[in-house]
């Protein structure tokens, strides 16, 4: 019989030495951190390989947003309930527990997790809580600065309510300079901030707002589809967006509205800044960040996902290290292979590695959507030492046949993570 309830506990945070109300397991129990792609998928499917574990969902939201459709959303091409899911629904579809809250440490050597609801014990524990920006690398250092950046020019990559404000701020865009930047390193879903500019320029053009987009990159090129993307920019959208690579970001002085590199200042009237990304502050506090890693990403091994020296503990999606791309349909492959291996290893068996699969759509113009995009997956190259991209299929001229594709798939992981389809 399936297990299936949601905490209702008050959103009051309790004694951290107080048991989180949560039904006792029968069995094992996997506790889930943060109910991303990552974590919902691992929720669901790990029920499914482990019938008899208590599977139970950790999240600090009361409801999930699905990042990769959200620059549709920005432009007015899609609603914003399509895209928000239920984490009850999910729960109740999946077999499994969410409890709604904000975990604020754990012990990995005694096997416990703090939360403002409360601690719960693990047998296994899987890590998911995404990422965090990393404003200092953008040349903000202090906290009150790094706030009113993020509330007047928010990056639009973190579920929550970025993407909504920058819907609004669209929509209330008299003209000028619309800011958009791409950071430096291994940012989450790399075509993701080209996709936004040619859909923000495309909504000038239907809107005819006088002004352009500017479009600020910390790499010396388009770091993905670059053919794509350079053929969309001039040939869609030639009057309406100005790419500037090799943007050094020093600093960004809000109240001048402006942005500096060591060689330039620019100046815009409305902007989505978004800065580096490091893996969520959580992996840091734990002290399971890989030596040396500028990002904070946790040092797993990449063929089974656990913490180096923790073999009940994995952390998956946006928060582990390369090789692996920040990106949905990879978190998503990843969590069927994750739950299997955590099923399997609760039996004592091990798993033969599968490589994740990474599969991007990226939109150039909406309202008919057209799309380009890539596929790939991964391998080992012993020669090199590294992990590198394997089976690439690139598509880089943009057709409506990709458009539809792109909200097909977007249907189809979210109905896979959540248990309900639902239409675009
Ligand atoms: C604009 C945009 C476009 C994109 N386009 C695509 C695309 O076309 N294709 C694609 O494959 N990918 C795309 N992506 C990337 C994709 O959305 C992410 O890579 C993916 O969602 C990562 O999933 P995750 O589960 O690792 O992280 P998240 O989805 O960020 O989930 C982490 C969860 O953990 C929770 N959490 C964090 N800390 C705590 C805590 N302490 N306690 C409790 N809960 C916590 C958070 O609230 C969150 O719900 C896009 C992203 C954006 C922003």
């Amino acid at each position: 019989k399936k297990e299936a309830a949601a905490s209702t506990m008050s959103a009051a945070s309790v004694h951290p030495d107080a048991a989180m109300d949560i039904p006792k397991a029968k069995g094992q129990r996997t506790v889930i951190i943060g109910g991303g792609v990552s974590g919902l998928t691992i929720a669901r499917y790990l029920r499914q390989a482990a019938p008899d574990m208590q599977v139970v969902l950790l999240e600090r939201n009361a409801t999930y947003q699905f990042c990769p459709l959200s620059n549709l959303y920005m432009v007015g091409g899609m609603d914003l309930n399509y895209f928000c899911r239920s984490y009850l629904d999910a729960a109740k579809n999946g077999g499994y527990l969410y409890a709604q809250s904000t975990v604020y440490d754990a012990d990995l050597e005694n096997k416990m997790v703090y939360t403002d609801q409360g601690k719960i014990g693990y047998d296994w524990l899987v890590i998911a809580p995404g990422i965090d920006y990393n404003y200092t690398s953008i040349g903000v250092k202090d906290p009150e600065e790094e706030y009113i950046l993020r509330q007047n020019y928010p990056a639009g990559f973190m579920p929550g309510s970025e993407h909504i404000s920058l819907k609004h701020k669209l929509e209330n865009f008299k003209g000028g300079i619309w800011l958009n930047t791409t950071p430096a390193g291994n940012y989450r879903c790399l075509p993701a901030p080209y996709e936004r500019t040619c859909l923000v320029a495309d909504f000038m053009k239907k809107h005819k707002i006088k002004g352009k987009v500017i479009h600020l990159d910390a790499n010396p090129d388009i770091t993905i589809k670059k053919k794509g993307f350079h053929a969309a920019f001039n040939e869609l959208y030639k009057d309406y967006v100005e790419y500037i690579p090799n943007f050094d970001f020093q600093s960004v002085d809000v109240a001048k509205k402006t942005i500096s590199s060591s060689f330039d200042t620019i100046h815009f009237d409305d902007a989505a800044i978004y800065p580096r990304v490091r893996a969520s502050k959580l992996i840091e506090k734990l002290g399971i960040n890989k030596p040396g890693d500028l990002q904070f990403e946790a040092d797993i091994d990449p063929y089974t996902y656990a913490v180096k020296g923790h073999p009940d503990v994995f952390v998956t999606g946006d928060s582990r290290w390369m090789p692996y791309s920040k990106s949905a349909n990879t978190a998503n492959s990843e969590g069927h292979f994750v739950a299997q291996v955590i099923a399997n290893r609760a039996k004592g068996k091990d798993t033969p590695w599968i490589s994740p699969h990474t599969i991007c759509f990226s939109m150039v113009e909406y309202g008919p959507v057209e799309s380009i995009s890539v596929s790939a997956q991964y391998a080992y190259n012993k020669k090199k030492g590294a992990f590198e991209f394997a089976n690439v299929q690139l598509i880089e001229k943009w057709s409506k046949a990709l458009g539809d594709g792109t909200i097909a798939w977007g249907e189809s992981i979210l109905g896979d993570i959540s248990g309900n389809q639902g239409k675009a």
